[in-house]
C-alpha cells in the first residue's frame, strides 16, 4: 500500500538576507504557498525567526529554526533553546544539515538530542543526512546513510510527523545535483532503515532530497515515488527561484 505524503517546498536561507529582504519574500511567497498543495517551510537565520514569522501570519508559510541547543536555558552563549524558536513562531527546526556537521563538528548523538529537545518542547525536527564525496567513492553511502539515520533517530520519539532531508554534501551548492535514480534509491534505502526502527510509520514520514535544487531539476525529483520534497538552500534567497522550485514540483 502506498501512503499519500504531502509534499515539502524549504528554503534554507543559511547566512543570508536582511530584514528587508526577508520580509519581502514572504510577501512574494506567499500567494504560491496558498496556491500549492504542499507545504512552504522557511528557515532564515535564527535573528529573523520573530520577523519571519510575524510576516508569514495568516498566510500558508510556515517557519523553522536553523539550529538550536538541547538545554532549556543557561550559560550557553550564542546558542537558542527549543522554546526560544517556539516562542518566535517557528515550529520546525533543522538538525545536523551538513553544515553544523562538517563545519561545526556536529556529529549524529549530538543531533538525536538536538530533535529530541525540540520535540519535547513542541518542535518538529527536521534531520538531514548525507555522505560526503569521498564516502560515495569508496561505496560507503548506504553505510554513512543507515549510521547517520539510526544514530540521529536515537533519542527521537517515534512520530509521523518528524522530517527527515537526504542532502549528499557534494551536492549542497556545489551545483552538482543527484541523479534522480540516485536520490531515489538513497532516500528509499533511508526509508528501509527507518522502518527497521520504526515499523510502518516508515511509509508516513517524509523524506526531502536536498542538494543543488533548481526550478529546472525538481520536477524529475519530485517524480520519484520515495522523495517527498525538497531542501533548498542558494535557489531559495530569490522568491522568483523558490516559487519556480514550488511550481515545477507540484507539475
Ligand atoms: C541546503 O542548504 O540544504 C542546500 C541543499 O543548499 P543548496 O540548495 O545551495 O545546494
Amino acid at each position: 500500500m502506498t501512503t499519500k505524503r504531502r509534499p515539502i517546498y524549504a528554503a534554507n536561507w543559511k547566512m543570508n538576507l536582511n530584514a528587508a529582504a526577508a520580509r519581502d519574500f514572504v510577501a512574494e511567497i506567499a500567494p504560491v504557498a496558498a496556491a500549492t498543495p504542499g507545504q512552504v517551510l522557511i528557515f532564515p537565520p535564527a535573528v529573523y525567526l520573530s520577523l519571519v514569522a510575524a510576516a508569514a501570519q495568516d498566510t500558508q508559510v510556515e517557519t523553522g529554526a536553523q539550529n538550536m541547543f538541547w538545554e532549556p536555558a543557561g550559560a550557553y552563549t550564542g546558542e537558542i533553546s527549543a522554546d526560544m524558536v517556539a516562542d518566535c513562531g517557528a515550529r520546525y527546526v533543522l538538525c545536523g544539515h551538513s553544515e553544523r556537521r562538517h563545519i561545526f563538528n556536529e556529529s549524529s548523538e549530538m543531533v538525536t538530542r538536538k530533535a529530541s529537545a525540540a520535540q519535547q518542547h513542541g518542535l518538529i525536527p527536521v534531520i538531514c543526512v548525507g555522505e560526503t564525496l569521498e564516502e560515495r567513492e569508496s561505496g560507503e553511502t548506504m553505510e554513512v546513510l543507515r549510521n547517520d539515520v539510526v544514530c540521529s533517530l536515537a533519542a527521537v520519539t517515534p512520530s509521523p510527523q518528524v522530517v527527515i532531508a537526504y542532502e549528499p554534501v557534494w551536492a549542497i551548492g556545489t551545483g552538482k545535483v543527484a541523479t534522480p535514480v540516485d536520490a531515489e534509491s538513497a532516500i528509499g534505502y533511508i526509508r528501509a532503515v527507518i522502518r527497521e526502527q520504526w515499523g510502518d510509520m516508515a511509509d508516513s514520514i517524509r523524506i526531502l532530497y536536498g542538494g543543488s535544487v533548481k526550478p529546472g531539476n525538481t520536477a524529475e525529483l519530485m517524480e520519484c515515488p520515495n522523495i517527498d520534497g525538497v531542501l533548498v538552500g542558494g535557489a531559495s534567497l530569490h522568491a522568483d527561484s523558490f516559487a519556480g522550485i514550488i511550481e515545477s514540483g507540484d507539475k
